[in-house]
């Protein structure tokens, strides 16, 4: 990094760097709660007597949030061991069946489900990781058996697909699925996004001034997202006089948390990048110009993650206390310790 040519307001400074400590500290406080398949915290809930415990969920993760363990085949009253189960028939009516004796414990399974979910409700979760492949908890391609014992990989999970029906706005991830970092950082984000959201409404009654904050303050996260969606979302914060806070809040709500599950591209990031530079980048000599540009470029061609350019832009705004960026969560969306956008 290059020595600053230009004088900047020390106070100001100072200012934005409480500020970014300020926001480090919250997010530590934040504490997602999440609801997870009890065997991934390593209890030994299987039907083998077994667990699977994730040891980046277990050793990473969880120093940031909050566990709320379920094992619906243990808490349906199936016991510990008991015999493998598959599901089976139709892929959107599955049933969930004994392997070797075929008894059938749908039914049972079903109506804990319902009940379980009701239970939630009040729980306060802002997102779930379910175990891959589970013919309870799967969510993504579990197996589905026909009657001649040939498997296709199209279904859902009974209880997993209870709870997206009953939480359509709480993210939802396999711990498999966690492995790949895009995705982990996509989840991670959503969970600390949707708590972020939630906190709106509890600790002081939701206003139309909050829900503009608040947008105001993900604006850039969002276009690394959607352009539609931040399009769209920017149309409905511009009538929100039109609307009661409460009817604003449902409105936004929903396509906020949609926006967040499409895919942040490369391309997307290096757009967003270019915005925030854009701020600043007069204030900067020829020589840091380059620099910066070049270093955006070498993220454009996979050449450093997105810390790289991020980390340049962060001291960048914090040393000139570049006032609209300092708040924007894009800069810091999740806790730093996570490493995150090391790996994106
Ligand atoms: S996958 Fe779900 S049902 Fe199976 S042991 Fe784990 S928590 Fe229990």
């Amino acid at each position: 990094m290059t020595t600053r040519l230009i004088t900047i307001d020390d106070a100001q400074a100072r200012n934005a760097s409480r500020k970014e400590e300020l926001t480090a500290t919250h997010l530590r406080d934040l504490k997602p709660r999440l609801g997870i398949s009890q065997c991934l915290l390593g209890d030994t809930v299987r039907y083998d007597g077994g667990h699977k415990r994730d040891v980046f969920l277990t050793d990473v993760l969880a120093p940031f949030v909050e566990w709320l363990p379920v094992c619906p085949e243990v808490e349906a009253g199936l016991g510990t061991p008991r015999e493998a189960m598959h599901l089976a028939g139709d892929p959107d009516a599955p049933q969930l069946l004994t392997i070797h004796t075929h008894i059938d414990h749908t039914t049972a399974l079903r109506a804990f489900s319902q009940h379980r979910v009701q239970e939630l409700q009040v729980s306060d979760l802002d997102g779930y990781i379910f175990k891959k492949s589970s013919p309870s908890c799967g969510v993504y391609r579990v197996k589905v058996y026909t009657e001649k014992g040939q498997p296709s990989k199209q279904g859902t999970g009974i209880f997993s697909s209870a709870f997206q029906q009953a939480f359509p706005l709480i993210p939802v991830e396999e711990e498999g699925r966690l492995s790949d970092a895009p995705i982990r950082e996509n989840f991670i984000e959503r969970i600390f996004c949707y708590r972020r959201w939630k906190t709106l409404f509890e600790h002081h009654r939701i206003s139309r001034g909050a829900i503009v904050q608040f947008h105001t303050r993900h604006k850039y996260l969002l276009l690394t997202h959607s352009q539609s969606h931040y399009h769209e979302l920017g149309r409905l914060i511009a009538k929100a006089g039109q609307y009661t806070p409460g009817d604003l809040a449902s409105r936004y709500g929903p396509l906020f948390m949609d926006a967040l599950k499409i895919k942040a591209t490369v391309r997307k990031h290096v757009n967003v990048l270019q915005h925030l530079a854009g701020h600043f980048k007069n204030q900067l000599s020829p020589v840091e110009r380059a620099e910066l540009k070049e270093t955006i470029q070498d993220y454009h061609q996979h050449l450093t993650p997105l810390a790289v350019p991020l980390t340049l832009i962060k001291h960048y705004v914090r040393i000139l206390a570049v006032p609209y960026l300092v708040d924007q969560v894009y800069l810091n969306p999740h806790p730093k310790e996570l490493m995150l956008r090391n790996h994106v």
